[in-house]
């Protein structure tokens, strides 16, 4: 199989192949056209004929050439590899039977999950250990109807394992993610005692379950126990990816279409009571944050996503991140200011009224943020107040549009009872000095760079002068300079902590506490004056980190770790990184290519899953 998508992919072209549907020119080493997958006016659709790969700046559109003609002919990979094969005249090996296999497999795993949440659905009802499942959802009141509309259910606490009451064969349990082998080898329920809440794709099919603990379960503890996590997620599978998968947006989808809106929630009770208060067009995230794969799937139904869960509680690096994505994907942000700081489940059933008017009252992103930081200052003295000011200027001044800009402005002095023209000259003259220090050290650089000891040292630090940017302006630089960037401990924690704080001030407090290396580094550079040229520092520390990155992912390719579709797409994707890597040399194209660089980097964080979450958890 793996050899024949190479041979396929090998002999087409995937310029000619391309041009079948947009014309193309060429430009450098690469071809350039408009975009077939969304319109516009100016060519940012780029093809790079070499490594046989494509990409779109203006939709993110990217893939090989089996890739394009999947979203061109809306066939699955394998057809999209035969209709390949085909018009460069290669026969597809017979004996391989790979893809068939594993479309029996993806349907007969479907088969058992779906079969598997009937048995919850009929546990929930009929089972005697069901009967605290029943009374617990009645006490959170969700109701009958809903256990019918989400299909929840039950798993029993019996020892004997699904796949024997369903019939199914052992590895079918495990790789549906329903069952694990224990230490002894016995096959155990992955789900054990849970009320269970069936997650499905678009298309309404079942493709995983989250499992929530009776709160019972934890008073039966012995004292040395340590207790089960309350929602337990599958595990991921060749059909469940959390980093993907939105809950409720099968039955959500029709509504957030006409809506033109989305509500973002974290858990499934929030969405099963946003449904009973009648606002349908929500779905949660299952136990992870927000990812890069989630708005690329929700910036297709609707441009305007309401996150409707704590802020605070989703964490101070998350909330950098969104503001990323917003920029990338073109939609609207939105935050629903929760009263007291609950979950929609709990608002939305003793006071439903509230829950629809907190959703309708959302704020834009910036406006949420801005407000936000002015509430957490000092107001009652002068210094307090000019203090919040500033560190709401620094967030408008991240906000693309001018005119949003000054309107915030104006805000600010308000919300912070100062005046406004003080506060518009304190705006023109932070700007002006960032404005002094990045036009000014570029000229710096530029007049050392024939010093060979400058440019030794430039070159030797740019993790250093990277993580000096983002110390001195965590406001400005977070979002760019994030920790996938390095690779040693401390620059990793710092930069961790440099997302979770607004200025300086806050990083010295937080960074006191912590002590070691990573309040020793963080003083010397807080300490040092920064002498350089922002982008020059990013970019060669974006390309340390990338090619870091594409090692490793060789050295899995040579390690066999992918197979199928998942080594295309990772071969693709290196060939991609390397396109980028290579325009951060050519000035006109770097600052694109670093941003793509950065959040291609950033994705890597998601990928690496939980382990990695849990870690910068601790951090903070
Ligand atoms: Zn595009």
């Amino acid at each position: 199989m793996a050899d024949d998508v190479e041979r396929v992919l090998d002999a087409t072209d995937i310029v000619a192949l391309i041009t079948e549907h947009v014309t193309l020119k060429r430009s450098g080493r690469r071809w350039v056209g408009l975009c077939p997958f969304h319109s516009e006016d100016t060519a940012s659709f780029s093809v790079n004929q070499e490594d046989g790969v494509y990409y779109c700046f203006g939709c993110q559109a990217k893939g090989n050439a089996i890739t394009f003609v999947k979203e061109t002919s809306h066939v699955n990979f394998v057809e999209a590899l035969s209709i390949l094969a085909e018009k460069a005249g290669i026969t597809l090996s017979k004996d391989s039977g790979y893809d068939s296999k594993s479309a029996e497999r993806r349907a007969a795993l479907h088969r058992l999950l779906e079969r598997a949440s009937e048995y919850f659905v009929e546990s929930l009802k009929d089972d005697k250990g069901g009967q605290q499942a029943r009374e617990y959802l009645s006490s959170r009141g969700i109701g009958q109807g809903s256990w019918d509309t989400f299909q929840i259910g039950w798993s029993p606490s019996a020892r004997f394992n699904i796949g024997q009451i369903l019939k199914f064969p052992a590895d079918l349990v495990v790789e549906a993610g329903l069952g694990y082998q224990d230490q002894s080898g016995n096959l155990r329920d992955y789900l054990r005692s849970r009320i269970v809440f069936p997650i499905r794709d678009t298309s309404g099919a079942v493709i995983g379950f989250g499992g929530r603990i009776l709160p019972d379960a934890l008073k039966s503890l012995q004292p040395d126990q340590s207790p089960p996590p309350k929602y337990k997620n599958s595990p991921e599978t060749l059909l469940y990816s959390k980093r993907r998968v939105l809950y409720g947006l099968d039955l959500a989808k029709s509504e957030i279409v006409k809506n033109g809106e989305v509500v973002v929630c974290e858990g499934y009770t929030d969405v099963i009571v946003m449904h009973q208060c009648g606002i349908r067009n929500t779905v949660a995230t299952c136990g992870t944050a927000l990812s890069q794969e989630h708005f690329e799937r929700l910036k297709n139904f609707a441009k305007r996503i309401v996150l409707s869960y704590d802020a605070d509680k989703a964490g101070q690096d998350a909330i950098e991140r969104l503001y990323q994505f917003e920029n990338k994907h073109s939609v609207e942000l939105y935050v629903a200011s929760l009263p007291g700081g609950k979950d929609p489940a709990e608002i939305g059933v003793k006071d439903p009224a509230s829950l629809v008017k907190a959703v309708s009252e959302s704020k834009p992103f910036l406006r949420f943020r801005v407000e936000r930081v002015i509430a957490k200052g000092d107001l009652t003295t002068s210094e307090g107040r000019a203090r919040a000011a500033d560190a709401a200027l620094g967030l408008v001044a991240e906000h693309p549009n001018p005119l949003v800009r000054n309107d915030y402005i104006s805000s600010i002095a308000s919300l912070s009872g100062l005046d406004l023209k003080s506060v518009e000259a304190r705006y023109r003259d932070l700007q002006s000095r960032a404005q002094h220090s990045a036009t000014g050290g570029n000229n710096a650089g530029m007049m050392r760079g024939g010093s060979l000891r400058s440019h030794r040292h430039r070159a030797a630090r740019p993790a250093i002068e990277s993580l000096r940017l983002l110390v001195h302006d965590p406001n400005v630089y977070s979002e760019f300079i994030i920790p996938e960037l390095f690779e040693e401990d401390a620059q990793v924690s710092l930069a961790h902590l440099m997302a979770s704080v607004e200025n300086v001030k806050e990083a010295a407090m937080a960074v006191e506490d912590k002590g070691g290396e990573v309040a020793r580094l963080f003083f010397e550079l807080a300490s040092e004056e920064r002498e350089v040229d922002p982008l020059d520092v990013v970019s060669r520390q974006v390309e340390v980190a990338a090619t870091r990155e594409i090692r490793r992912l060789s050295s899995r390719i040579r390690s066999r770790d992918f197979d199928g579709a998942q080594l295309q797409e990772v071969v693709g994707e290196i060939g991609e990184v390397r396109m980028w890597v290579e325009q951060l040399r050519e000035l006109p194209k770097r600052d694109v290519a670093c941003g793509m660089l950065i959040s291609w980097l950033g994705k890597k964080r998601v990928f690496a899953g939980e382990a990695e979450l849990k870690g910068n958890n601790e951090l903070i």
